[in-house]
């Protein structure tokens, strides 16, 4: 290793030391995706406060190449690294079955929900009231494209939680020469095949990790993409979109990845409740199929709503409020990652596998859609219509 670096991984080492002593009352722990910069992260920190153990956090999911596991037994065994395996609440393809629409560009939803409720789910373990009560240290490096956007200490709004990026300066070549040469550390044998840690199916596009997820999962790649062409293609939904002949066909979408450009269309959305208002001021939605309704999601608003049949009558609440209930309802695919806003009332329950809301106290800090995936992700959203007049 040249001076330069040395001297730039020394700086970095007093850096964390530092930073991981001031944080102490939060907690704290590396993001470990198996990829060589957050290897490199975990080595620098371990030099710091290796005698604290800190935690690596890995996450292993369906989509995830095998190979990944045995790595982190390699190097748990290497190095004494304190790394945790955990799995989400749910898979990639539990997810697609209950009405989820593919990864896109905007807001992928691969990071809060096959990672992100891995990691609040063991916070909450660890005794956090929220996601704010944590720390992530990350290993964001200058190879990332999109490094230049992001700040050491930043909040990852994914799961609203502080996060350090401590690697920022640092190129791929200096993190490999950390790795191997500082540490004496194996980087992860995915790497021959690709050129980042993707997953089998990423919805970013590499050539080299298609060709290799095709030759040695092609099970795993039918159904990925076979779900795509499912909710693009044989709806028919293609044909509605305004686009260019040539943006409209399988080998564009599918093949060249086109589908993570896709823009929700009108017709994907249905309506499936309809809302007037009382002359005294009562709100009622009438719910087209009684199936839909799941009286937890009204919990935050206890005391201030009545049920009848597919009637729901709110009383007291602002408009905004009861269309955040209803719509939750009507979208929730029970992923459980709201349960990030609720540490203590909301929970995954991991046999049912299933959001469970127990001892709301009607606090109304989750009455906002923004950490509902089912609202933002699912393909065919349900919403509802106004009738002004009642009828
Ligand atoms: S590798 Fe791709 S699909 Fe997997 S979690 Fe990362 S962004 Fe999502
Ligand atoms: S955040 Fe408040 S309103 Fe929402 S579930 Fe928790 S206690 Fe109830
Ligand atoms: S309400 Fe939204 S975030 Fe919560 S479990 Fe349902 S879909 Fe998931």
């Amino acid at each position: 290793m040249n001076k330069t670096l040395n001297h730039k991984v020394h700086e970095t080492v007093r850096w964390l030391r530092k930073s991981w002593q001031k944080c102490s009352s939060l907690h704290r722990f590396v993001a470990f995706s198996t990829g060589k910069d957050s290897l490199a992260l975990a080595a620098m920190l371990y030099e710091a406060v290796g005698e604290e153990q800190p935690p690596c956090l890995y996450v292993h999911h369906d989509l995830e190449f095998p190979l990944n596991l045995e790595y982190v037994h390699l190097v748990r065994g290497r190095k004494g690294f304190n790394i945790q395996i955990l799995r989400p609440h749910l898979e990639y393809f539990e997810l697609m079955n209950r009405g989820m629409g593919f990864i896109t560009l905007k807001e992928p939803w691969c990071i809060p929900l096959l990672i992100g409720t891995g990691l609040a789910d063991w916070l909450r373990h660890e005794g956090a009231g929220s996601t704010r009560e944590a720390i992530m240290f990350r290993g964001m490096s200058g190879s990332e494209f999109s490094h230049s956007l992001h700040r050491r200490l930043e909040l990852y709004k994914h799961l609203d939680m502080p996060c350090f990026n401590p690697m920022l300066q640092f190129s791929t070549d200096e993190i490999i020469d950390i790795s191997k040469k500082r540490y004496g550390l194996p980087i992860n044998p995915i790497y021959e095949h690709m050129s980042r840690s993707y997953c089998i199916c990423c919805y970013t596009s590499d050539t080299r990790r298609q060709a290799y997820s095709k030759r040695h999962f092609p099970h795993v790649c039918r159904r990925y993409y076979g779900q795509i062409d499912n909710l693009l293609f044989k709806s028919g939904l293609i044909e509605r979109a305004h686009l260019d002949e040539k943006f409209k066909t399988k080998e564009e979408k599918l093949s060249k990845h086109g589908f993570i450009h896709w823009k929700r269309l009108p017709e994907q959305v249905e309506v499936a409740a309809l809302r007037h208002q009382l002359p005294s001021g009562a709100l009622v939605y009438l719910i087209k199929d009684e199936s839909l309704i799941s009286e937890k999601h009204l919990m935050p608003l206890q005391g201030r709503w009545h049920r009848e049949g597919n009637e729901i009558r709110f009383w007291d609440v602002a408009q905004r409020d009861s269309d955040i209930v209803i719509r939750r309802m009507l979208n929730c695919i029970d992923c459980g990652f709201c349960m990030i806003e609720c540490f203590r009332y909301k929970r995954f329950d991991r046999k049912k596998k299933i959001l469970q809301i127990e001892g709301c106290t009607q606090c109304g800090k989750c009455l906002r859609l923004a950490f509902c995936m089912g609202w933002k992700h699912r393909f065919w959203r349900r919403d509802i219509r106004s009738i002004p007049d009642g009828r």
